[in-house]
C-alpha cells in the first residue's frame, strides 16, 4: 500500500498525473484510447493516436472551415411538413428541432475560406442520419441556384443515410431535383466540390454528392449505395474488408483524393484559388 502511494505521489511530482476523473473523456471507438474532450474538440475532433475522425455536428464543420465570423446562414426557417403523415414522423422531427437546434439536417450558407467567397453546405447527420427529405432537398436545390446566378463556387460536406423515407415519393423526387440544379450550376462554369464525410450513403450518394467536379474523402469514410449486407444477399459474394471506405472508392476511381480534416481548410482555399475564386467575386468566365 505505501508502495502505491509512493508511486502515485511520485507521478504527480513528475507531471504525470493523468487527467482529472470528473474531466470528460472522448473514447476512441477504433482504438479505444481516452483523450479529454477538450483537447479533441482543438483538434477537430481527429484521435491523436489513430487519426480516427470523429463525426461532425454542422456547426464544429462550419467552424473548422468557414473563415471566423463570415458565415451567412441561408433558408434557416425552412421546416419539414408531413405530407404522408407517416406515424411519429412529425412528433421525430420536433424532438429534433429541440434538441439540435436545426430545422433540418442541411445548413446553408454564404462563407469564405482564407479570402474566397464560397457557398458552404453541410449535412448533420445527429437529424435523422441526415437523411433527405423535402426541406433538405429544397435547401440543397437553392444553395445550387443561388450559386449559379451569383458565380459562387459550391462547397458542400456530405453525411446522409440517404433519403427520408417518412417523405415516400417525394423525398426521392430531391435526387432529381437537386442532381438538375448541379448541372444548373455546373453550366454557369461555377466549381462544385464535394467533401465526402462518414457515411455518405443512399439517395445522397446517388445524386448531388457524386457530381462534384472535385470529389474529396475524409479517410476512411463510408461511402455507397446500398448497404453490404444487402449487397452480399444479392450477389451471393463476400466482399472485400474495405469495402465501401473511401480508400476502396479512391482506388477504384470514385473518389478523386482524401485529404484528413487538419489539412481540410487549406486544401478547399488552394483548389478555389486553383479555380479563380479570390477575395473579389469571380468575373464573367469566358
Ligand atoms: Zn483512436
Amino acid at each position: 500500500m505505501l508502495e502505491d502511494l509512493f508511486k502515485t505521489v511520485t507521478k504527480r511530482f513528475n507531471g504525470e498525473e493523468p487527467a482529472e476523473p470528473d474531466v470528460p473523456m472522448f473514447k476512441c471507438p477504433r482504438c479505444s484510447v481516452s483523450t479529454p474532450q477538450q483537447k479533441m474538440t482543438d483538434l477537430g475532433k481527429v484521435c491523436p493516436n489513430c487519426k480516427y475522425h470523429a463525426r461532425l455536428t454542422a456547426a464544429e464543420r462550419i467552424a473548422i472551415t468557414a473563415d471566423k465570423g463570415s458565415f451567412e446562414e441561408f433558408y434557416h426557417d425552412m421546416c419539414s411538413a408531413d405530407p404522408l403523415e407517416f406515424p411519429g414522423y412529425a412528433e421525430k422531427v420536433t424532438e429534433l428541432q429541440s434538441k439540435t437546434g436545426l430545422n433540418d439536417a442541411v445548413v446553408t450558407g454564404k462563407c469564405t475560406i482564407k479570402g474566397s467567397s464560397t457557398m458552404l453546405l453541410v449535412m448533420d447527420s445527429r437529424f435523422m442520419m441526415a437523411s433527405m427529405g423535402s426541406v433538405a432537398g429544397e435547401k440543397i436545390t437553392r444553395t445550387f441556384e443561388y450559386a449559379a446566378e451569383h458565380k459562387l463556387p459550391v462547397v458542400a460536406f456530405t453525411a446522409s443515410g440517404g433519403a427520408r423515407m417518412q417523405e415516400g415519393i417525394i423525398s426521392l423526387m430531391q435526387m432529381a431535383k437537386t442532381s438538375a440544379a448541379v448541372q444548373k450550376h455546373n453550366e454557369a462554369g461555377q466549381l462544385y466540390i464535394t467533401v465526402m464525410t462518414d457515411p455518405t450513403t443512399g439517395g445522397v450518394t446517388a445524386s448531388f454528392a457524386s457530381l462534384g467536379d472535385i470529389i474529396i474523402a475524409e479517410p476512411k469514410a463510408l461511402i455507397g449505395f446500398a448497404g453490404r449486407r444487402v449487397i452480399e444477399g444479392t450477389i451471393r459474394q463476400h466482399l472485400p474488408d474495405d469495402f465501401q471506405l473511401a480508400e476502396f472508392q479512391l482506388e477504384h476511381g470514385y473518389v478523386d483524393m482524401i485529404v484528413s480534416r487538419r489539412k481540410m481548410r487549406s486544401t478547399l482555399s488552394h483548389l478555389l484559388k486553383l479555380h479563380g475564386y479570390t477575395a473579389e467575386p469571380k468575373k464573367e468566365v469566358l
